[in-house]
């Protein structure tokens, strides 16, 4: 499985930064996890517009689906599009969600699911994306928001999404051998609640999990990358990086 970050800018997208996008791929098959503000222009710069064969959305803020309005412009009026709809795998009221965001006509939305473009499929049970076995769990974040465990091949990567600590979160990354974790702040104790992880906090859940190997994102432009991973690594005593645009980090089996 090889993961490529498509952008981590934490929150909203930084000067020549992205918000949340990643691929994943693994037998040939390429599933995009988030697509934020500025994704679909970094899509394009990695892989052919039409590329992806799903798309999988944690939750509906717009530093993380943002583009998909974009994408739906795209596989529309595209001169070729493509002849099958994208399958989305999101919170189940995506498709309002992408429609407000396209359509500023009352009447315009009133006409639109776009079912023409996407096929969606609301987030709750395990699933099979290609190749990938997806585990949701819902999180804790004020909207409808979700961690996903993915395996494939016998490894396996948890992602936070955006989430405060939870126990949703230990059991997604208990023993992965990849966490993404977000880490949207330094650890204080003023931080708003089921929000969003510290870097301590993405640390200690590393640490708890057991993971092999801790990637942390969605730093956002305001706060010291340098801190968080000091954070972080001051918690969890196993490998730990900050990920960076364009990356890529081949998933491996990373426990001993
Ligand atoms: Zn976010
Ligand atoms: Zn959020």
């Amino acid at each position: 499985m090889l993961l490529t970050v498509l952008g981590c800018s934490g929150s909203i997208p930084g000067p020549g930064a992205a918000a949340s996008g990643y691929l994943l791929e693994a037998d040939g098959f390429t599933l995009a996890l988030e697509f934020g503000n500025g994704v679909l222009s970094r899509f394009q710069e990695e892989r052919p517009l039409f590329s992806m064969d799903a798309l999988l959305l944690s939750h509906l803020h717009p530093d993380h689906c943002i583009d998909v309005s974009s994408l739906y412009v795209a596989r529309k009026y595209h001169p070729t599009p493509p002849e099958q709809p994208l399958p989305v795998y999101a919170p189940a009221e995506a498709p309002s969600r992408f429609v407000a965001g396209y359509a500023p006509d009352a009447a315009e939305r009133s006409s639109l699911d776009f079912s023409d473009v996407f096929s969606f499929h609301p987030l709750g049970a395990p699933v099979h994306i290609g190749p990938f076995i997806v585990e949701p769990a819902l999180v804790a974040h004020p909207c409808e928001a979700y961690g996903f465990r993915i395996s494939h091949g016998g490894v396996s990567l948890a992602y936070t999404g955006d989430s405060g600590p939870c126990e949703a979160l230990d059991s997604l990354a208990s023993g992965v051998d990849v966490l993404l974790s977000e880490a949207s702040w330094t650890h204080t104790p003023q931080r708003q609640p089921d929000l969003h992880l510290s870097g301590r906090q993405a640390g200690e859940l590393a640490a708890r999990a057991g993971v092999g190997r801790l990637l942390i994102t969605h730093v956002p432009p305001w706060t010291s990358r340098e801190d968080v991973l000091k954070e972080a690594e001051s918690a969890f005593d196993g490998p730990c990086e900050l990920v960076v645009e364009g990356g890529r980090y081949e998933v491996v089996g990373e426990r001993t």
